[in-house]
């Protein structure tokens, strides 16, 4: 559909040869870049300043050694990772991810996509993204502690209320948030709050933080939904993943009157044509931190577990789809199936979960396409909103922080539609975002001269 203007090659090709072998960074450029063709046509002075060049390189790169003693007392080495892309609009923001995927491609992209995320919140941060490949499963309560006391050992000269706000990711809740705080504070001999999000509300935590991305993409989805005169209610409707983010999609679609049937974790995916039982799945997900089979096991006859190799969640008819997993999770092959099925719509809940072919043959077939940097910004959004609260000392009520959520995901929707529009590609989501938040980082950056 789309390629790249030739102007920009030379940048794309540029951005390959300095981060060599980092595959995931290249296709989150290449999907930027290919849309910002008629910016540059339009406004040349983005090129003559060379702000394209500079929005693709990170403005820092931290990676540091995470030693740590595991239960049976041997030593263990990780490798942690701060990449704080962009600071035009605001502190660093973003999340810490634990998983063993994870190396520097992976959080350069993450970061370089939360730099346009965060920039479409209209929020004031800048983009960054960190973590480990240090792999949760399996491990201890105090091995967890003992690994992100270490990691914030390091980390803590890197961050601050000013400077850089860490939050969650995959492999990153409450619990992980709560010990890296302390060791921040320990430190620090500093109660600066607003360093880290994602906190409990016992400690300056904000309502509505935990619910937030599951919550905005349901509102996005449903705004998309909408300017086709349609909704959720009644829909069918197929969720991948089941943590933080899958849990609250599937209550929010649900408060909506859609039908989540299925959902899934790295084992397999549940299939439950009653529809997903959402305190069941938060039992076996939340309180006993178990595999999804156990959902299956639990509820009998009536829902069916297919394990990871034996079929795809996306090969189930739906006319919603929000996968909420993870990158590279839903490939052209899915999004063809889930076309052929009648798909109408598709948000991404995690973070670049559609494969490049995958989002082609969604925008040729004409779906409502939601990319991840627009309708997952929610979770994002209420950590700017706790930052708020935290340097006003206050705290908000679930409904007023769900309220201002809901405004900022209409506002994103809006802003996205009408840049579509307004450069000819009406409907166009992928279009609009990438055009919008790069327009208003780089109008930032040409304020503040050549940073
Ligand atoms: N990790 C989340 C994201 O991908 C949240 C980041 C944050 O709250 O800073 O947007």
């Amino acid at each position: 559909m789309n390629s790249i203007d030739e102007k920009l090659q030379p940048i794309l090709a540029e951005v390959i040869r300095r981060n060599a072998g980092e595959t995931e960074f290249h296709q989150a450029v290449h999907e930027v870049l290919e849309s910002l063709g008629r910016v540059v046509a339009k406004h040349p002075h983005y090129l003559e300043q060379a702000l394209v060049e500079r929005i693709c390189e990170p403005e820092r790169q931290i990676i540091f050694r995470i030693p740590w003693i595991d239960d049976r007392g041997q030593v263990q080495i990780n490798r942690g990772f701060r990449v704080q892309f962009n600071s035009a609009l605001g502190p660093y923001k973003g999340g810490m991810r634990f998983h063993p995927s994870v190396n520097v491609g992976i959080i350069k992209f993450l970061s370089f996509e939360q730099t346009f995320k965060n920039a479409l919140t209209g929020m004031p941060i800048g983009g960054a993204k960190g973590g480990s490949d240090f792999d949760p499963k399996g491990r201890s309560e105090a091995e967890i502690m003992r690994f992100c006391q270490s990691l914030v050992t390091e980390l803590h000269r890197h961050v601050g209320e000013y400077t850089d706000v860490p939050a969650g990711d995959i492999g990153v809740g409450g619990r992980e948030i709560g010990y890296m705080f302390g060791q921040f504070k320990r430190l620090t001999n500093r109660y600066e709050a607003g360093v880290i999000t994602g906190k409990a509300l016992a400690y300056g935590g904000s309502c509505a933080r935990t619910e937030s991305t599951g919550y905005g993409n349901s509102y996005f989805v449903q705004a998309m939904l909408e300017t086709r005169g349609t909704g959720f209610d009644g829909r069918k409707v197929v969720v991948s993943g089941s943590g933080n983010v899958a849990i609250y999609t599937i209550e929010k679609v649900q408060s909506f009157g859609g039908k989540v049937i299925a959902c899934s974790d790295s084992g397999g995916y549940v299939l439950d044509d009653a529809g997903i039982d959402l305190a069941l799945l938060k039992e076996i997900k939340e309180a006993r931190r178990q595999r999804i089979s156990e959902y299956a096991k639990a509820k009998g006859a009536s829902a069916r577990f297919v394990e990871t190799g034996r079929g795809s969640v996306w090969d189930i008819p739906c006319e919603v789809a929000m996968p909420s997993a993870t990158q590279n999770e839903l490939s052209g092959r899915d999004a063809a199936k889930l076309i052929g099925n009648g798909v109408i719509a598709v948000g991404e809940g995690a973070n670049m979960p559609c494969t490049p072919e995958a989002i082609r043959a969604f925008r040729e077939a004409g779906i409502l396409f939601g990319p991840g940097k627009a309708a997952n910004a929610g979770g994002v959004t209420t950590s700017a909103l706790e930052m708020q609260q935290n340097a006003s000392r206050d705290t908000w009520t679930f409904e007023k922080t769900e309220a201002r959520l809901a405004s900022i995901m209409r506002s994103i929707h809006d802003l996205c539609h009408a840049t579509a529009e307004e450069y000819g590609a009406p409907g166009d989501y992928v279009l609009g975002a990438n055009i919008a938040g790069f327009v208003r980082v780089a109008e930032a950056m040409r304020m503040l001269g050549v940073i």
